[in-house]
């Protein structure tokens, strides 16, 4: 006798990105119940397995696990488009903006960009923003996966843009303790919340942005709550040149030497990371993310991602800010991190689709610590899928013969529009309130 399901999805292109590569099913089914998913395969084969309440008939569409964008600054959405085409662009681009963001400014911010992310198919969203009230319970109520960052730093607010290029911060170790004890705060109410769709990592902004001290406290206290680290590393040459003046050391280099470099660190841009330290930060088990985007247009780099994963490290993809990216689409992420490390290495066969299309998936989701619970489709595992219509004009024709094309147009062709996507974050995709 079938077994009963909430929902069958019948007749996909399906990708169920398993161990090493995409895990093509051509007309293949996902049986799904509550939030989980119970079965994957061939059509026929769950027909007579299943009976369900809801039957999706998903022919001439790609169905695959939600994306997973595992760096953004969600409150900048409000001053998108502000701070292009400019050098020194965290000082003179965002910082004279960032002193004037008021908390209803940036919740308006963080709610038009989950709207953004969600509706171009990212079902996970790695944020990083100050914890103020009503941030978290945006992410809550939109019914989206979220791993959040309250930024903790030494930063006098609104000093920044005050700050001569060159001159050393004057850090305030006031201002992080405060923002310590805010995170932990924020941890202990959020982690775990909405059944588990919400968790928090520990966010020193960066290496230089907080004493020695407070970043040992900060590690200590991450591994006491069993936290992940999230933090800017190497992010431009203004860090660097911080580092220099207040350490003697690049920031790698200093990160090693205070016992930063492990599994608990999600290093974000590497930005001015050389290869050989790219290496290091790798070997170490640290996790990487790459955001593409964001600093190709703040910095004019490619991050040396490439050497990471070549190294064994894990490499997720992330979307950045508005103010600097512009856009909060992992479409776009994938066809900029492939078109770019092509470039940089002039060499069309480095990071091909299928590996792009891995790191916003499985491989993100490994990185950020969440790999048992999403980024592919496995049993047991969330139902955080998506569907990409693949009848529009831009991913037509569908090739199986001679050469599969899906998964480049995936990456290459896609643009995630609203109209070409659904999305199911556990039984429905209706708990999200923007189908
Ligand atoms: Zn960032």
């Amino acid at each position: 006798m079938a077994e009963a399901v909430d929902t069958l999805i019948l007749h996909a292109h399906l990708f169920t990105m398993p161990r090493d590569g995409v895990g093509y099913i051509p007309d293949g089914a996902v049986a799904v119940r509550g939030d989980r998913i119970v079965d994957e395969g061939s059509t026929n084969t769950l027909l007579l397995r299943y009976d369900a309440a809801t039957i999706i008939d998903a022919s001439e569409h790609a169905l695959l696990p939600g994306l997973i964008d595992a760096h953004m600054h969600t409150p900048w959405a409000v001053v998108r488009g502000v701070a292009q085409d400019i050098s020194h662009w965290m000082q003179r681009g965002l910082a004279p903006y960032a002193r004037h963001l008021a908390r209803e400014a940036a919740l308006a911010g963080s709610r038009l960009n989950v709207l953004e992310a969600l509706s171009t198919g990212t079902t996970t969203m790695g944020d990083y923003a100050h914890p103020i009230e009503g941030w978290a319970e945006i992410f809550a109520e939109f019914g989206v996966r979220a791993v959040l960052t309250p930024t903790i730093n030494a930063l006098p607010p609104g000093k920044m843009a005050g700050w001569g290029i060159g001159e050393l911060y004057q850090l305030d170790e006031a201002v992080a303790d405060r923002a310590i004890r805010d995170a932990l705060d924020f941890a202990r109410d959020w982690h775990g919340a909405e059944a588990g769709r919400i968790s928090i990592m520990l966010g020193p902004q960066a290496a230089d942005m907080l004493s020695r001290d407070q970043l040992l406290h900060v590690k200590r206290l991450a591994a006491a709550e069993g936290l992940m680290i999230h933090m800017h590393v190497a992010q431009g040459e203004r860090e660097i040149d911080q580092m220099v003046k207040r350490y003697g050391k690049r920031t790698p280099a200093f990160l090693e030497q205070i016992g930063y470099l492990d599994d608990q660190l999600l290093a974000v841009h590497l930005t001015e990371a050389t290869e050989e330290e790219a290496a290091e930060i790798a070997f170490s088990g640290a996790r990487m993310v790459l955001c593409s985007g964001s600093i190709g247009l703040i910095d004019g780099i490619v991050p040396p991602a490439y050497a990471f994963r070549s190294n064994g490290g894990l490499v997720a993809l992330g979307s950045d800010q508005a103010a600097g990216n512009n856009a909060n689409n992992m479409f776009g992420e994938m066809k900029l991190t492939a078109l770019f490390n092509k470039i940089r290495y002039r060499d069309p066969t480095i990071m091909p689709a299928w590996t792009v299309l891995r790191m916003a998936t499985i491989e993100g989701a490994r990185a950020i610590g969440l790999g048992d619970q999403i980024g592919s489709i496995e049993v047991g595992k969330q139902a955080d899928l998506i569907l990409v219509d693949l009848r529009a004009p831009n991913l037509t024709p569908i090739l199986n013969s001679p050469i599969r094309n899906i998964v480049p147009n995936l990456v290459y062709a896609a643009t995630g529009k609203k109209s070409t996507l659904s999305w199911w974050l556990g039984v429905c995709c209706c708990r999200t309130g923007v189908c």
